[in-house]
């Protein structure tokens, strides 16, 4: 699959027009790189950490750029899915820096859920209307292999039609561990008892200078990348993510974004990509190591899926803007550079726990619905697979979330919800 060339794109007269004014003013580095992904070209690892850098009038050429390939790629949807996260548990003794989510299993908070409970809240979530459940938890020492199947088993039994979106890289690796067998061997039993996609987490950067430092590189790049072209090999989808904004650099997500589209020129395996921006909120690597940012600018999250979607383009058509960790507001922007989709409804009692039940505690299809249409964008719910479920009009009332309301928003979510490790 190639981009398209400006020239055959059948797109408004207006627009041409705008975009041309844009790129005529800016630093002619950049503009001869947009106007070569315009013309079709494959965006360059270098190229993108150029493009990581820009600013003023040129950061605003980047987007509009970056808007235009969406709107060529995917038109003017934008999706999101009925969902529920079931952290099954948060004991884990991995002792990653970056992690706020983690419990030692003698802690008062430390949770692991018995399999009837994991299909009461999969039974819950079906009867409200989710298609798919997320379901991923820390590495609990006491657990063996089997549990991941017995999770499977237990809200199969209860409810067959539920998608099963579960279990990162780093829980396939340690569950082959504890069973002592290959990650292929571990991963087919997997889909034998109905896990139907993956989470493309605990990517974090795959660099090993990066991961050294978050991870002790516990799980390598290469581990990583094994068992996700593993999963694609077996037929089993997956998504793909990045961790930005705490030690790591443009050349680090260049770099990053260069592997997952290799991967998907191999495999054709990932659904989506997921730019995921560092919260540090009760972040060891935050609280405990200088100089770690405390996440990404709102430029950077703009640069990052803005260039994901031009480097991306013709390999993975679906941008995601996650706002549980953007925030409503500003996932909204995400959705004019570059961005088309805005992952799940959050369905979890553990945000009113977390929040003292002050804040809002559910974001619901109607919340979707009115962040979408705010973006000018139409809104569709979508199945795990991004196939259309159902079609919206737009929701022209204006009430959607500001930014500056959204931060305690992600602030009480963060600890709730684990989408980045
Ligand atoms: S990020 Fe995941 S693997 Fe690492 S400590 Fe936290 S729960 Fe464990």
């Amino acid at each position: 699959m190639n981009a398209p060339s400006i020239l055959s794109l059948n797109n408004s007269v207006s627009e041409h027009h705008k975009l041309s004014d844009q790129l005529s003013g800016i630093d002619v580095n950049i503009r001869n790189i947009l106007t070569s992904v315009l013309e079709g070209a494959e965006l360059s690892e270098s190229d993108a950490v150029t493009l990581f850098g820009a600013t003023g009038p040129a950061l605003d050429a980047l987007i509009s750029t970056a808007d235009y390939i969406r709107s060529q790629a995917v038109g003017n949807q934008a999706s999101f899915v009925i969902t529920r996260n079931i952290n099954f548990t948060n004991v884990c003794y991995m002792g990653c820096k970056f992690c706020g989510f983690a419990k030692r299993k003698d802690e008062s908070t430390a949770e692991l859920l018995s399999f009837d409970e994991v299909a009461d809240r999969a039974e819950e979530a079906w009867n409200r209307g989710a298609t798919e459940v997320c379901i991923q938890g820390g590495l609990h020492p006491d657990i063996d292999g089997s549990h991941y199947r017995e999770i499977l088993k237990a809200i199969k039994t209860r409810i067959p039609g539920m998608h099963i979106h579960a279990f990162s890289p780093f829980e396939i690796w340690f569950g082959a561990l504890k069973s002592k067998v290959s990650v292929a061997e571990f991963i087919q039993d997997l889909m034998d008892h109905g896990l139907g996609s993956m989470p493309g987490t605990a990517a974090e950067i795959l660099d090993v200078e990066i991961r050294q430092q978050l991870t002790r590189d516990k799980l390598t790049t290469e581990q990583w990348i094994e068992i996700i072209t593993t999963a694609h090999q077996l037929g089993l989808p997956t998504t793909a993510t990045i961790m930005y904004g705490h030690i790591d650099a443009p050349e680090h997500w260049a770099s990053h974004i260069a592997k997952i589209r290799a991967i998907q020129k191999q495999t054709g395996g990932f659904t989506e990509f997921v730019p995921l921006g560092f919260v540090h909120y009760e972040s060891p690597l935050y609280m405990n190591i200088p100089n770690v940012r405390p996440g990404p600018t709102p430029e950077e999250n703009l640069r990052m899926h803005a260039v994901a979607r031009l480097m991306l383009n013709g390999w993975i058509d679906n941008i995601q803007a996650s706002w549980v960790k953007l925030g409503p507001g500003y996932a909204q922007q995400m959705l004019r550079a570059g961005a088309n989709d805005l992952g799940g409804t959050l369905m979890n009692e553990s945000i009113s726990r977390a929040a003292g039940g002050k804040n809002k505690q559910e974001i619901v299809p109607e919340d979707m619905i009115r962040m979408i249409s705010a973006a000018g964008r139409d809104p569709v719910r979508r199945n795990t697979l991004y196939g259309v479920i159902e079609h919206y009009e737009r929701d022209t009332v204006n009430r959607s979330l500001s930014p500056d309301a959204s931060v305690q928003l992600i602030a009480t979510t963060a600890d709730a919800v684990r989408v980045a490790s």
